[in-house]
């Protein structure tokens, strides 16, 4: 999509540091600087977020994750990942091209990466009622 910045990467009109690409799918770096070893993970066309994307490339970012997360795991040194996702701007979406984010993780790294919640305001029942699908 014109003035993505995520499909200008996918593309190779902006540079980014590219870990993995495959057809459909691409992991590059993320330019935050945050925590170490921060990696996105992109379908290639331009999908908005989880909302809007189909099964097939769903499945093919999945793919990519997994094979991202066990290259970190095996052979970086890291033990384990955290995946996040945020999907709308009520979400804390900024960049509007779907992205999946790699924190890989060790032992005393530090990094806070599951938010502490203020706790639920509603009954649990009552949304059960109205999630259930
Ligand atoms: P989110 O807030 O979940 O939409 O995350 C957007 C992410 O995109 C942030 O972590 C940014 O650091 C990252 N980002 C934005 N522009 C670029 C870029 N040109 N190359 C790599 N990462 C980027
Ligand atoms: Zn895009």
């Amino acid at each position: 999509m014109e003035g993505c910045i995520f499909c200008k990467i996918a593309s190779g009109e902006v540079q980014g540091l590219r870990v993995f690409e495959d057809e459909q799918t691409l992991a590059f770096m993320d330019i935050a600087k945050d925590v170490d070893g921060h990696i996105l993970v992109i379908p290639k066309k331009h999908v908005k977020s989880i909302l809007d994307c189909d099964s097939e490339t769903l499945f093919a970012v999945a793919h990519t994750m997994k094979t991202v997360s066990n290259h970190l795991t095996e052979n970086c040194g890291y033990e384990g990942v955290n995946l996040l996702n945020a999907s709308g701007e009520r979400a804390g979406q900024s960049v509007q091209h779907l992205h999946i984010h790699i924190i890989p993780r060790k032992r005393g790294d530090g990094i806070d990466a599951w938010p502490k919640f203020n706790g639920a305001k509603e009954d649990l029942k009552e949304i059960y009622a109205r999630v259930k699908l």
